[in-house]
């Protein structure tokens, strides 16, 4: 349905206008070599004019946007008079036509010359108010689906699809508007604004949310809005929690004779008794979405209102999920349930005789031995954040263990519950802040090129902003002449001692040999090898291999691995050293100097990254502050940030940033040891794990970097580029919260504009100050937070 098959075919795209730039990018995305006629100026102006309208509007794009630019420059165009005679080395020729002629012209050469061809009308200037259903790909509508892919910018929600954005819409601005439960990040009127702003530029706008946009979803005021300032204005229904989420667990909504009607209610605010008499008066289903915080009070009017007792009543959690769970049980024990099982928003409460039918299900299938397993998604599940949220719970090794959100089960198969509960629970499980906010308003730089995605998605859960640029990448070298070398050397001549200095690296060098049809004969010869290992990750592959070990390291460094083999003895021995990523010379003296005969076995190497722009991207950002805490997992990645800050003369810079304002953490010391050489001192977990650096970072943030004040109005706290103030979460453009911070951390003393100059990276001029500090009041207003003290500076509006 979305694209077909194109990586590697050459893809000819002709046409006009500013819809060819979604286009491309999804063309690109989908793998196609394009070719594009006209020139490169007119879709990079389109980039900028966007880029330009999210910088005027407050807005900071993500890197991938930012570096689209390069992208385009870096394309090949053809002069449009050259077109015509690329048609017949295309593939699939793609025509964004400006009118009907223009498409007509193009079908006629492809017809002619029997190349595919395929148009897409560009979508009208306007905005769509898009439902994306209840978080599952496959529940997205065509409707829903064509609009992202020719929306040039994209708002999107918490709860909506977010993650199909990057494979329907990678060539749009992406905006996330998202909203914490109870904590309003960009307000609503905000958000008007900005629907507003967009709408009236000229380009397509999908305003995406979860659902249906007319059910709990604010549609109807904002469409309301942009007929008022004269954008054009779309709707595009979705399928809505309140019907299909239920309908996850097994529970029709409606059942002949069991329930004829269904009332959605929203927890957002308990209705009077007298209204709560009516509903329960009338007997049918009721669906309570935003409800996680209102629950007791819900359920408590509802049983004064009458509600039996023993009505069923069922909870699903995260519905389409791999961790989706479902709790039943009945009216007196609903709260309790969810209290216990500590549910979480997003869920969905049913109260009513529907419910049963869940139960009944579940006893025809089991007689009928079918396992009620959930449907198998027609694609991954696309929950979340910034659509970042894990995917699965299931398989994630010890490494990140702590970093998995707390409630979920371990397996991901949805969880079913008897409704037993102890006798006293803790209620303030409703209370507590929610895990997703742990990290909100910090920025993680991530430096790593294995598990990255792991780390970035446990950061990201929480709420944090994250910049990954890999500065180095590893290759595996399968298929790899010189690994295929190295191996047939240990086959000929097996080895008396093998040193393994990594898992991943045994696995890899196994898999190579056997894709190469070695696999048998590397078995074999090393069934009388002595193996030695360094750390446990080595010694539980190389257990799974079917080999065990005689010998561990003291701790988890090479140095420490060569001090065993020495005691072993090495020399007149033939020694087998697995490398892993760079070769620490000095340790292979040490061997050679003891007289081994050595063998080095390579099966994987780093290389300059695939995309250094990003790591320019990630240093510029840590320069200037705008990156709370930068992580390293290992020590040539380390090597390399230092190295390529060198390479572009802004190694000075760097280390400034990182002795000083950004937070370095490391997972372990030999991480650690580069850091250290160069004079910063990275924080550190105990274990040499990723879920207690993850930890690590979580303490650090919470306990050093929160900025507090009293002031006039209220308790206020600044973290990172979020703005605590009067029950609701503010994100600032960082230079505003720069700024701000300097303030808060006055405390209600005057600051000049001297040492507001002196305090900020950018070191701005006054103008740019006072320009600031008119955004920034901006921005917070009602709120008068800022005060200007004439003739001396600005500060905290003080008690
Ligand atoms: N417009 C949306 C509802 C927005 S209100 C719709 O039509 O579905 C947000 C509420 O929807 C959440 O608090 C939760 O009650 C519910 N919700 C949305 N997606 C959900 C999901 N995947 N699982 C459980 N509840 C969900």
């Amino acid at each position: 349905m979305i694209e077909p098959d194109l990586s590697g075919r050459s893809v000819l795209l002709v046409g006009t206008g500013r819809s060819r730039l979604p286009v491309l990018v999804r063309l690109l995305t989908a793998g196609a070599e394009v070719t594009v006629t006209g020139c490169a100026d007119d879709l990079v102006a389109v980039h900028q004019d966007l880029s330009l309208l999210a910088a005027q509007n407050g807005l900071t794009p993500s890197t991938e946007w930012a570096l689209l630019a390069n992208r385009l420059l870096d394309l090949t165009y053809l002069e449009p008079f050259a077109a015509v005679t690329a048609v017949p080395k295309a593939a699939l020729v793609v025509c964004v036509p400006r009118d009907d002629e223009e498409e007509t012209f193009w079908a006629d050469q492809c017809r002619r010359l029997g190349v595919l061809f395929r148009a897409e009308r560009p979508l009208p200037a306007g905005v769509a108010l898009v439902g994306g259903g209840p978080g599952a790909r496959d529940l997205l509508t065509l409707g829903a689906v064509a609009e992202l892919r020719g929306a040039d910018v994209v708002f999107a929600d918490r709860l909506g699809p977010a993650a199909v954005l990057a494979e329907l819409a990678p060539g749009a601005l992406v905006v996330d508007v998202g909203k914490d439960p109870g904590h309003h990040r960009v307000p609503q009127e905000r958000i008007e604004e900005l629907l507003v702003a967009f709408g009236q530029s000229g380009y397509r706008v999908a305003r995406l949310k979860g659902g249906d946009p007319y059910v709990f979803g604010r549609g109807g005021e904002e469409r309301r809005t942009l007929l008022e300032n004269v954008v054009p204005v779309t709707v595009r229904p979705g399928i809505s929690s309140a019907i299909s989420v239920p309908a996850a667990a097994d529970i029709p909504v409606t059942c002949r004779q069991v329930s004829t009607s269904f009332t959605v209610l929203s927890g957002h605010q308990v209705p009077e008794d007298s209204v709560l008499e009516g509903l329960v008066k009338v007997g049918g289903t009721l669906v309570v979405l935003m409800g996680v915080g209102t629950l007791p009070p819900l359920l408590a009017g509802l049983r004064r209102a009458g509600l039996p007792a023993d009505m069923p009543a069922a909870v699903v959690e995260n519905g389409y999920a791999s961790d989706q769970r479902v709790f039943t049980g009945t009216a007196a024990n609903l709260v309790e349930l969810a209290a216990v099982h500590k549910v979480r928003s997003p869920a969905v409460f049913v109260i009513g005789e529907v419910v049963r039918l869940r139960d009944e299900l579940l006893e025809v299938a089991t007689a009928a031995r079918i396992r009620l397993d959930p449907e198998p998604p027609l694609a991954p599940e696309v929950h979340g954040g910034s659509g970042v949220r894990s995917t699965s719970t299931r398989g994630t090794s010890a490494d990140t263990g702590d970093a998995e959100a707390p409630g979920t089960s371990a397996d991901s198969s949805p969880e079913v519950v008897a409704a037993t509960v102890p006798d006293s629970v803790d209620l303030s499980a409703f209370e507590t802040p929610e895990m997703h906010t742990e990290l909100s308003g910090f920025t993680i730089g991530i430096t790593a090129s294995r598990r990255a995605t792991d780390q970035a998605n446990a950061f990201l859960r929480r709420g944090a902003q994250v910049i990954t640029a890999p500065t180095l990448a590893i290759t595996p070298t399968e298929g790899d002449t010189e690994l295929l070398t190295e191996t047939a050397l240990v086959i000929e001549n097996p080895p008396d001692l093998l040193l393994v200095t990594t898992g991943h690296g045994l696995n890899g060098w196994f898999e190579a040999a056997e894709a190469a049809g070695m696999g048998e004969d590397l078995r074999s010869a090393l069934t009388g090898t002595t193996i030695l290992v360094r750390g446990a990750k080595a010694r539980g592959a190389v257990r799974a291999q079917g080999f065990s070990d005689a010998g561990i390291s003291a701790d988890d460094s090479t140095t420490s691995l060569v001090d065993v083999a020495l005691a072993h003895g090495v020399g007149g021995k033939r020694v087998a050293i697995q490398q892993h990523g760079v070769v620490d010379h000095a340790q292979m003296a040490r061997l050679v100097a003891a007289g081994a005969d050595l063998v080095t076995i390579r099966p994987y190497r780093w290389v300059k990254p695939e995309d250094p722009k990003a790591v320019s991207t990630l240093m510029a950002s840590v320069i200037r502050h705008h990156v709370d805490v930068l992580t390293f997992t290992s020590a040539p990645a380390a090597e390399a940030l230092l190295t390529t800050a060198k390479e572009e003369g802004l190694y000075e810079l760097l280390l400034e940033a990182m002795r000083t304002e950004v937070t370095c953490v490391a997972v372990g010391p030999v991480t650690a040891a580069p850091l250290v050489a160069a004079g910063i001192e990275p924080l550190m977990p105990e274990r040499h794990r990723l879920g207690s650096m993850i930890r690590v970072v979580v303490d650090h943030l919470n306990d050093h970097a929160i900025d507090q004040a009293q002031t006039r109005c209220g308790a206020v706290a600044l973290r990172g580029v979020e703005l605590l103030i009067g029950g609701e979460r503010l994100t600032l453009p960082p230079h505003l919260a720069d700024l701000l911070r300097v303030l808060v951390q006055a405390d209600g003393d005057v600051v000049t504009r001297a040492s507001l100059r002196r305090a900020l990276p950018a070191g701005p001029s006054d103008h740019a100050i006072d320009m600031a500090i008119s955004r920034l009041r901006k921005i917070i207003a009602p709120h008068n937070l800022v005060v200007t003290v004439p003739k001396r500076g600005f500060k905290l509006a003080s008690v």
